[in-house]
């Protein structure tokens, strides 16, 4: 464990993760400088950073600030390192790390690490139940990009637990020493190449997630496409794959609808809660973890069978009068519509909607076309949406003003056997604060429906 006492430390960045990093600093005893390009005003934890004895340095990012012998910079990942802050540091040797980084110098527990470009989430919180579920496997903590700091968490672990950490492409782009015992892979698509530049850049950034293992730790990685295969020889980790499409069956892999370890059945593919195959896809991730953390059958089983979804993701809501009913508010954009579509092979009444940012949706007409019986649009590209609905012959479209008004009338429209869907392929932010506020709207207004449906 590096030892920050006395030591001068600059934390760039003010976001929750950069609240947190410097919070934990101080703890460790040592001199800690927050800095923000946003004014005072508009970092809601300034003052309190202020009040704990952490120098606040708001609105800009003043580059005789580095003049001063800071030992570390731990730098929020939403900061290029075109950044001339960061530029300056790195000329200065200054050593540049980011908060979950931070995190593992701190924390004595063996840490999980799951990145890739859909699925962390689900998988995250799936491995961390499934060691939770089994009372002699090691207690998982839940960290990171998951909406729970890692610094937060470092802290209060012991080396009998483990720290199960979601991680984004861009905390890892500045992986220094983090050696994760477990590391996954889930996938890799197109996204955030706004960021990264290229594909390439992308796939490095991710791959820092295995870069300091050894022999003896596994690299858990996604086996059903060609390129992801060959990534796991960069690895100096033990691969275990996880194949859908059982092209790899040396890890954990579905064959006719069962899944497996290493050739041990677990159980079938259709008692998963979850639906779609890509959620089959984070169902054996979490198996080959669970299994390489010694996890009983059991307890992998138990939690497959009842996780009913991470919040607003594919979330299952309710049966009511035999309609599955699922928030999937995540969906803020039209690939996370499509694969929610492709989820179903019940007939789907969609609720979409929402901010306009000046796209339409013919790409999703063929799958509105497949799965979609009726479908009610609100929020601002209502009539967008409608339009695309119209060309792909969805028979029933409403649109309407607002996501109260659209679930009252998408239940008055389903029948038995039915899905009732929220994934509105839109962000939340022409009606709501959050996708997480939309969502739980969706879910108020589904329990008040049923209500006034038994009055
Ligand atoms: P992440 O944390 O990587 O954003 P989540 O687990 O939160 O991933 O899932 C977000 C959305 O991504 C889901 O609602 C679903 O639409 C899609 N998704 C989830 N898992 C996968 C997967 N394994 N492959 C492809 N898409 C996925």
């Amino acid at each position: 464990i590096t030892t920050y006492e006395n030591q001068k430390v600059l934390v760039l960045g003010l976001a929750k993760s950069g609240v947190h990093a410097a919070q934990l600093l101080k703890r460790l005893g040592a001199l800690v400088t927050v800095n923000d390009v946003k004014p005072f005003e508009e970092n809601p934890d300034a003052q309190t950073l202020l009040d704990e004895g952490i120098r606040v340095i708001t609105g800009g990012h003043p580059l005789e600030l580095l003049d001063e012998d800071f030992k570390v910079m731990v730098k929020n990942p939403g900061i290029p390192y075109t950044n001339p802050m960061v530029q300056k540091a790195i000329a200065r040797k200054i050593k540049i790390i980011t908060e979950p980084e931070l995190a593992y110098e701190v924390s004595e527990a063996p840490m999980i690490g799951v990145t890739g470009s859909n699925g962390k989430t689900t998988t995250t919180t799936l491995i961390a139940d499934m060691l939770n579920a089994d009372k002699t496997a090691p207690k998982a903590y839940l960290a990171g990009n998951i909406g729970i700091p890692a610094s937060e968490v470092a802290e209060k672990v012991t080396p009998a637990d483990v720290m199960v950490t979601e991680l984004s492409s861009f905390q890892l782009l500045g992986v220094a020493a983090m050696q994760p015992h477990i590391a996954v892979l889930t996938n890799i698509y197109e996204a955030h190449l706004d960021y990264h530049g290229t594909r390439e850049n992308y796939i490095n950034a991710k791959m820092n997630i295995t870069k300091n293992q050894t022999a003896a730790d596994y690299f858990v990685v996604n086996w059903d496409e060609a390129e992801w295969q060959n990534l796991s020889q960069r690895s100096n980790a033990q691969i275990v794959p996880f194949s859908r499409l059982a092209k790899s069956k040396a890890g954990a892999y579905e064959l006719d609808g069962k899944l497996y370890f290493k050739g041990e059945y677990i159980m079938a593919a259709d008692q998963i809660k979850i639906p779609g195959a890509h959620n089959v896809e984070n169902a054996l991730a979490a198996i080959a973890v669970a299994k390489l953390m010694q996890v009983e059958n059991a307890a992998i089983v138990k939690v497959l069978e009842t996780f009913s979804g991470v919040k607003h993701r594919m979330q299952f809501v309710e049966e009511w009068q035999g309609v599955r009913i699922y928030n999937d508010s995540k969906a803020t954009n039209m690939e996370a519509t499509e694969v929610a579509l492709k989820s179903f092979k019940q007939p789907i009444v969609l609720i979409g909607g929402g901010l306009d940012r000046g796209f339409t949706f013919e790409p999703l007409e063929p799958l509105f076309k497949a799965h979609v019986k009726a479908a009610v649009v609100y929020g601002e590209t209502k009539q967008l949406m409608a339009k695309s609905l119209k060309a792909a012959g969805v028979a029933q479209i409403e649109v309407l003003d607002t996501l109260d008004e659209a679930v009252k009338a998408a239940m008055a429209i389903v029948t038995a056997g039915d899905v009732l869907l929220l994934s509105p392929a839109a962000a939340s932010w022409d009606q709501f604060h959050t996708f997480e506020e939309r969502g739980d709207r969706f879910i108020e207004d589904v329990q008040k429906n049923i209500q006034i449906g038994r009055a």
